[in-house]
């Protein structure tokens, strides 16, 4: 399945239209890029290798299998216990998944590592929760993640691995809730990375939204792409409460309905409550 590529110019109407994104920063950050090293964003030759988040979600998970399949890109994952509450679930994702990707791709796909690295930090993650904004979450929240896969990406020199590019899953919609799930988030993180590394080689991206490539796409593209190249997405974690199946009711669990509705595909995975996205909206609003 080809991924849909849409022309600069929807992508920047659908920016403009956007509650989140910001049409002026993102222009004012590409120019500094251009300006910086003469290009925004361009995708590394196949064999390159790359780090990537590995969440145990649809999202990155179907996004590592993209790097690999679409790409040929080398993925090193990284995998952060930060005190989720989904912990276990994500882990046994991870886990299933890195099993069928080292079968698949043997030369490609790396062991994912865990960085056991509380965000955010326990001393305040308590009064933060309790002043949580809704369009902020965990303040900073992917850019200290992100920047932990910087430093994993800079530890793979001692492994004779030069790697400058760093790979998200942060999908079109992710930014209607969070400031922080943005292309203009992501665009920020890449230009402040760059420059902090003094490096200009630098790249940080999540493939769903990067407008070079001509994607600004959702979930539910994602999960065409998983259901055309079979892979078992109901085996992945998005819930992000405690019970070992998917609750089916929070917003997390929504978005997961959701998209597999929009897809158009079956959604196999096993939920607590069954009822489709439109009636937990209404029941939640
Ligand atoms: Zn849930």
């Amino acid at each position: 399945m080809k991924l849909p590529i849409k022309s600069e110019e929807t992508i920047l109407e659908e920016i403009s239209n956007h509650p989140k994104e910001n049409p002026l920063a993102i222009n004012i950050l590409e120019k500094a890029l251009k300006e910086f090293r003469g290009y925004v964003f361009k995708m590394p030759d196949p064999g390159t290798p790359v780090v990537s988040g590995m969440s145990g979600g649809a999202d990155t998970t179907t996004t590592i299998a993209i790097l690999l399949e679409e790409f040929g890109l080398e993925v090193y994952p990284f995998f952060v216990n930060r005190g989720q509450r989904s912990y276990q679930q994500e882990k046994q994702s991870v886990e299933y998944f890195s099993n069928i990707f080292k079968l698949k791709y043997p030369k490609l796909f790396h062991d994912p590592i865990e960085i056991k690295v509380p965000i955010p930090a326990n001393e305040i993650k308590k009064d933060l929760t309790e002043k949580l904004r809704h369009d902020v979450g965990h303040p900073m929240r992917n850019s200290i993640l992100t920047e932990y896969g910087v430093q994993y990406a800079f530890s793979l020199a001692n492994h004779d691995k030069h790697v400058r590019n760093i790979f998200c899953s942060v999908v079109s919609s992710d930014g209607n809730y969070l400031y922080h799930s943005t292309l203009t988030a992501m665009r920020s993180l890449m230009f402040h990375i760059a420059v902090d590394m003094g490096d200009p080689s630098w790249q940080v991206t999540s493939l769903p939204v990067e407008k070079e490539m001509g994607f600004y796409f959702d979930k539910d593209t994602l999960v065409k792409w998983a259901s055309k190249h079979d892979l078992p997405l109901e085996k992945t974690r998005t819930c992000v409460e405690l019970s070992e199946k998917h609750c089916g009711v929070c917003d997390c669990c929504y978005d997961r309905k959701r998209s597999f509705e929009v897809a158009g595909v079956k959604d196999k995975t096993e939920y607590i409550d069954i009822r489709p996205s439109s009636q937990i909206r209404a029941n939640n609003n």
